[in-house]
């Protein structure tokens, strides 16, 4: 495939200079796993770690994009800058230049303040764990003051961009059986901000209360912080200032007591490792020919060799190489 060249420089302080079809045209690298990430990635390394990264999680329906939409309005009349990531765990499209960007921008498509992509995670290579983080990197270095990563599947890998933030927003509607589903998909251990969407409707009180009483139950440690439960109704907007400050209060205190740079730093550590794991795979797998792990897969199969005996195979081939 031929790509076209990447000046990484010119790219990067256009980047840094606000030019949303630079910070596009870096997040289209993380996508296409350019070999140009390297050298994009060094060149940013000295200006991230100021942005604010939230986390935006919770069951198809409750108002994921309604709510990211309402907070990237009330960011804003705050006077911050706003980068939002929407990641589909489940999708293997692109999201470069999808209709569905362009209908998120909505109002605020002519706002250079604003910077909104979706990203779908590409099997081939580490996943969500491997392209979210950089995607946010390019925000980050990109000067917005806030990066919204918000999820847009289902699924474990909720929890999982979730552990990707400074701060994870979870949210609940009533008329979907949260509480229960909630419980199960893990997501009351991740919240830092609970926020019950849909307060217009029947039952949003029920479901906040229940919600408390879970996580009354929940083990906490001396000291930790006390997630508080808001309401909100996404769509009117009523709510979502109260929401700006839950999560500037958690930001304050998690840099007050070191738990930002503990999530940095496990964040940084799952990010390294899964270059790490991309690049080992990417050694044994020869695109669109049989290669040495087929062969070790075969000889498995058929009870010639075991899988730990090939999987030391496979290693020890790696050196020689
Ligand atoms: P997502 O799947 O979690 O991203 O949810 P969406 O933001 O797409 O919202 C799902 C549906 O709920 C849409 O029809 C929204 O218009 C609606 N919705 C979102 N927020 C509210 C709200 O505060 N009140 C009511 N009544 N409906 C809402």
């Amino acid at each position: 495939m031929a790509r076209r060249r990447v000046d990484v420089p010119d790219l990067v302080a256009r980047a840094r200079g606000g030019e949303p079809r630079a910070v596009a045209r870096l997040i289209s690298l993380v996508e296409d796993a350019s070999p140009a990430l390297r050298e994009v990635m060094a060149a940013l390394a000295p200006h991230t770690g100021r942005a604010q990264v939230v986390g935006v999680t919770g069951a198809p329906g409750v108002g994921k994009s309604t709510s990211t939409n309402a907070l990237v309005r009330a960011l804003r009349q705050a006077g911050r800058t706003v980068g939002v990531i929407a990641v589909d765990p489940s999708s293997p499209f692109s999201g470069g230049a999808l209709l569905g960007d362009r209908v998120r921008m909505g109002d605020h498509a002519d706002d250079d303040g604003v910077f909104i992509r979706s990203m779908a995670a590409r099997g081939h290579l580490g996943g969500l764990s491997w392209s979210t983080p950089q995607a946010v990197r390019v925000l980050d270095a990109a000067g917005y003051d806030v990066v919204l990563v918000e999820t847009v599947g289902v699924g474990q890998s909720e929890v999982e961009v979730a552990g990707l933030a400074d701060s994870t927003m979870v949210l609940l509607a009533p008329g979907m059986g949260d509480g229960i589903q909630a419980a199960k998909a893990g997501i009351l251990e991740v919240g830092d901000v609970y926020v019950v969407n849909k307060a217009d409707r029947d039952g949003a009180a029920q479901v906040a209360r229940d919600l408390r009483s879970m996580l009354a139950l929940a083990d906490r440690r001396e000291g930790a912080w006390n997630p508080p439960i808001l309401s909100t109704t996404a769509q009117s907007g009523d709510g979502v200032p109260a929401v700006v400050d839950a999560l500037a209060e958690h930001r304050a205190w998690s840099q007050k007591t070191g738990e930002l740079q503990r999530r940095r730093e496990r964040r940084a550590r799952a990010e390294v490792e899964a270059i790490a794991v991309a690049a080992l795979r990417a050694r044994w797998t020869q695109v669109g020919e049989r290669d040495e792990l087929d062969d070790l897969a075969a000889a498995v199969a058929v009870g010639e060799s075991d899988p730990y005996a090939a999987a030391d195979l496979l290693l020890a081939g790696i050196d020689d190489r």
